[in-house]
């Protein structure tokens, strides 16, 4: 692979350069002291950020960069994947929050019918929907095809009943993307549909789970003879395992994290150097060899990272589709992100288990030892590391089934 950009991508590079210096405001590029999911990094109607936020958002819609993959009848910019990814380098690279359209999207473009683009998609550019995901069940997780929400046809609707559970941000959404059950004779991967609901319909019940870091991240939900029209279906009745397929090796292929997590060593880093022992006066990053060197492993991964998530994308850019390749990725970013938990509540020492965001003695508002409990989830979440080495074994190295 030719890491450099061809004679194309750099004129684009450029155009995003030039975009950025004209376009993003300043007081929405992101502190190096700041939570980057706090309300106020997303520019949440708490803040003087929220103008900022609306001034950016309508810049990179009339660009056609909230959804740069799609068409641009669809508000898109029809941009390749290598274009997207400079796009996301720029932003990360920035320090500007995030600001795009949900997986399901995506899902919708290949699968959906012509009414149902029309219907959903230009919601999503204009930030009007916020969606969750339906597919995790109690007893469902990594066997997912075992997942037993019923939903019945009854004319036009189909009738759900059932419990979701892990459903992130079902307490803000308002819209659902889900797999049911509509026919529990057949085999279990034959059965599944794909549905999408509004989430204010009579018999939708959202209970929070508070995770360990004090975030309510995520919820049970529960259905109760919830009515969902039989056109919401997208693709085939009872194919909708196919369809959910497709979302996950999307979710899966993330490519905006590498340059993140190398910009949030940087930071580290720069704190580490600034700070001072008060007795010895040296830097904090210069006085123990071991961490030191844990820390340069880091970095080192933060260019591992990046390489990973440009296979993938110079996979998409010769139409392929990546599979084991994602799975490759996930494990890597995610068990990486909790390395650099690791390491940076290391380095910071007895004050790096701190996190009271008020408190003097907690480094840089505690944001390492919240990474530390936040990033534990994230082999879990999107299907767990065990799971993807499954697949890296079955089909990325060809060995049998254990
Ligand atoms: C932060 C977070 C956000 C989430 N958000 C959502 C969401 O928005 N919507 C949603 O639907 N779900 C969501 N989930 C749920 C997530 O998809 C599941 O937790 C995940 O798929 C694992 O399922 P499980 O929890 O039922 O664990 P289980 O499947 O019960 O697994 C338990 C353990 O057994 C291992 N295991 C299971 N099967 C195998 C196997 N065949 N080979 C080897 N090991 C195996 C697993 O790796 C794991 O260690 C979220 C989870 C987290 C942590």
């Amino acid at each position: 692979m030719d890491f450099a950009d061809s004679p194309d991508q750099a004129v684009f590079r450029g155009q995003v350069e030039d975009f950025f210096a004209k376009n993003f405001p300043a007081a929405l590029a992101m502190r190096a002291d700041e939570d980057p999911f706090s309300e106020e990094a997303m520019g949440g109607p708490a803040t003087d950020k929220a103008t900022a936020m609306k001034l950016w958002r309508a810049a990179l819609v009339d660009k056609g960069w909230i959804a740069p993959a799609w068409p641009k009848e669809y508000g898109g910019a029809d941009l390749s994947p290598m274009e997207q990814f400079i796009l996301n380098e720029t932003i990360a690279e920035r320090n500007a929050p995030r600001v795009g359209v949900p997986d399901v999207g995506s899902t919708i473009m290949v699968h959906g019918t012509a009414e149902q683009k029309a219907e959903f998609l230009p919601p999503m550019v204009r930030g009007e929907s916020r969606w969750c995901q339906g597919y995790s069940e109690p007893g469902s997780g990594s066997d997912l095809a075992s997942l037993q929400t019923r939903a019945i046809r009854d004319g036009d609707d189909f009738v759900i009943n059932g419990q979701k559970i892990w459903t992130s941000g079902a307490h803000l959404a308002n819209m659902i993307f889900m797999l049911v059950r509509t026919d529990p004779e057949a085999p279990k991967h034959r059965g599944i549909t794909y549905l999408l609901s509004p989430m204010n319909v009579p018999g939708i019940e959202v209970r929070p789970l508070v995770q360990m870091s004090d975030a309510r991240g995520f919820n049970e939900t529960f259905f109760e003879d919830v009515r969902v029209p039989v056109k919401n279906a997208v693709g085939e009745i009872n194919r909708g395992w196919y369809v959910g397929a497709t979302h996950l090796d999307f979710e899966r292929s993330s490519i905006g994290s590498a340059v993140g997590q190398r910009k949030m060593l940087d930071t580290l880093k720069d704190y580490l150097i600034k700070e001072r022992d008060s007795k010895s006066g040296k830097t904090r990053l210069g006085q123990v060899d071991a961490p030191r060197l844990e820390f340069a492993d880091r970095y080192i991964e933060a260019t591992v990272a990046k390489t990973l998530s440009q296979r993938v994308i110079s996979m998409q850019a010769r139409g392929l589709i990546p599979n084991y390749e994602a799975s490759m990725t996930k494990v890597f970013a995610t068990e990486f992100s909790q390395r650099i938990a690791r390491t940076s509540t290391k380095l910071l020492g007895l004050y790096g288990g701190l996190r009271d965001r008020n408190s003097d003695y907690s480094p840089m508002k505690g944001r390492w030892a919240t990474m530390y409990l936040s990033s534990v989830s994230a082999t879990i979440a999107g299907g767990t590391s065990e799971i993807q080495r499954n697949v890296i074994a079955t089909r990325g190295l060809g060995l049998p089934r254990g």
